[in-house]
């Protein structure tokens, strides 16, 4: 370690936690693989102080008013719309993705934060007038009380950004786990929600590991988990925070096919295999991993893409590069390890990204742009979530072959399919089992005000991140049903009731 190291702790009850810790990690800027920063872990009994504190604050805030709560979410809105750049460069340090890109997930979160604004109209409920005589029905949502967001390293801002902003427009007070890789984004987030106007303990970020996530998934004051991050701890979350009585969706990982039909315009392919698939360095949930060409497409296609992937300029996300390194070393070590395992496998290397020359100073956690061809499905280069910028071309014959892969594979995040024929399309945003499709789109991330999630193993539980999904998992329902008594009365009946 040399230089400036920075340090990170906690935000509780509207404030930097002061009580030090008894482990900490390492942060690093990997454009230059150096330490940037230690950042504080929390123990059980340090989890157990942070959600007394967002229970304390809970209870007063699920009385404020509507108006209230997005009062002080218009406020969050503003200091995030003039301080994305400071945002987006804090993304950048830590996590490594070139400045545009982490300006472009701010503008992802932000959205979220704006959809919460609108937590006036949805969270309403309805009401039936005159369910029997002179008897009304209504339906209400109110909050949970406190919740536990923990999210993975690939988006700092956005992932806490799709669950934060609405659970605490729903009225909950929230303890947010991020990724101890990049943990100073959401720092950010808890001060200028601070700012805002939000009441001390609503907003609280604890950092940590294992330890730190399984006292939130067995505190019995959480009452619902949100999750995101790779499939084997994304059903551990769930199985362990339902197992504990609390409501739990956990976003896992994902194998995202691009399906081009012979048909398809084969440039507008190309660009798009290469943008969703060396994008953030592959480091995204809804990366294009597998390229299916379906016959007689192949040829031309890895060409267009290889001519592409040549011109792309790898370094230091704050040089304008293309694409920035990896979030770690270990991290891209797994990654170049799978670049071996394909050619010893056999598949045709098109680009070879391990002799990447980075523009970066310092030995940063860099890897090119790999390009595989003739890729089988026994391989795994195609198998695994790789998490890195390695994409995989299978070659099939027909549709049905295309269609038999993408629904073969255990995971069914995203897809995309290339094509001109509508009638294609249509066919297949039909019968893929897959949750969030694109036609024509590579990363089609749903806006705010849908929802977004995975099918198979790339999500456990039965809700989705924010749009109307977000509302209903961070409010639980009551019916009333009222009546205002009339002068003229019933009299006794022990029948079950009935309309009349
Ligand atoms: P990860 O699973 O390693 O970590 C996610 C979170 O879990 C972090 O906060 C981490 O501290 C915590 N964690 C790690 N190991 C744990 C353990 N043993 N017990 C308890 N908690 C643990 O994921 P990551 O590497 O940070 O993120 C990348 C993964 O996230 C990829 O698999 C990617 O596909 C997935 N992801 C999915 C989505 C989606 O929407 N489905 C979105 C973004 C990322």
């Amino acid at each position: 370690m040399s230089g400036d190291i920075g340090y990170i702790t906690h935000f509780v009850d509207g404030k930097p936690w002061e009580h030090g810790a008894t482990r900490q990690g390492e942060v690093y800027d990997p454009a230059s693989g150096q330490v940037a920063a230690l950042v504080d872990f929390a123990s059980a009994a340090d989890v157990g102080a942070v959600v007394g504190a967002a229970d304390r604050a809970a209870r007063a805030w699920r009385d404020a008013s509507l108006a209230k709560r997005s009062t002080v979410l218009f406020a969050f809105r503003q200091l995030i719309h003039e301080r994305r750049d400071e945002l987006a460069a804090a993304i950048t340090a830590e996590h490594g993705k070139v400045l545009s890109d982490a300006a472009g997930e701010v503008q992802r979160g932000l959205e979220v934060v704006e959809f919460a604004c609108g937590i006036p109209s949805a969270q309403r409920g309805f009401f039936s007038e005159n369910v029997s005589t002179e008897v009304d029905s209504y339906s209400i949502r109110q909050p949970l009380g406190v919740v536990a967001v923990i999210t993975p390293f690939n988006f700092p801002a956005m992932v806490p950004l799709w669950f934060a902003p609405i659970a605490i427009a729903c009225g909950n007070a929230v303890v947010l786990k991020p990724s101890e890789k990049d943990p100073s984004a959401s720092v950010l987030l808890a001060s200028w929600f601070a700012e805002a106007g939000l009441p001390d303990g609503v907003f609280n970020v604890v950092h940590g590991d294992k330890e730190a996530v399984d006292a939130l998934l067995t505190h019995p004051q959480v009452k619902a988990v949100s999750f995101v991050g790779s499939t084997p701890i994304a059903r551990y979350v769930y199985e362990t925070g339902t197992a504990h009585g609390k409501r739990v969706q956990a976003l896992g990982g994902a194998k995202n096919h691009m399906v081009v039909l012979p048909d398809a315009d084969l440039d507008l392919a190309a660009d798009a295999a290469v943008n969703a698939g060396f994008g953030s360095a592959g480091e995204r949930c809804m990366a294009i991993s597998v390229v299916v060409a379906v016959d007689p497409v192949g040829d031309e296609l890895v060409g267009k893409i290889a001519q592409r992937v040549a011109g792309i300029r790898t370094g230091d996300g704050r040089r304008g590069c293309d694409m920035g390194p990896l979030v770690t070393r270990v991290h891209r070590d797994k990654v170049a390890s799978y670049v071996d395992a394909g050619e010893r496998a056999g598949a045709k290397v098109v680009v070879d990204g391990r002799s990447v020359q980075p523009d970066a100073d310092g030995s940063g956690f860099f890897l090119g742009p790999t390009l595989f061809d003739q890729v089988t499905p026994q391989m795994s280069i195609y198998t695994d979530e790789i998490f890195g910028p390695v994409l995989s071309v299978v070659r099939v014959g027909t549709y049905d072959e295309a269609l038999a892969l993408v629904n073969g594979n255990p995971y069914g995040n995203g897809t995309a399919i290339f094509t001109n024929d509508g009638g294609a399309a249509r066919r297949f945003q039909h019968e893929v089992e897959v949750g969030m499709i694109g036609v024509n789109v590579p990363i089609p991330v749903p806006m705010a005000y849908y929802s977004f999630g995975g099918w198979k193993a790339s999500l456990f539980g039965d809700t989705h991140a924010h749009g109307a999904e977000g509302v209903h998992f961070f409010t639980r329902g009551k019916v009333v049903t009222s009546r205002w008594l009339d002068p003229r009365h019933g009299g006794i009946n022990l029948g079950f009731p009935t309309q009349h």
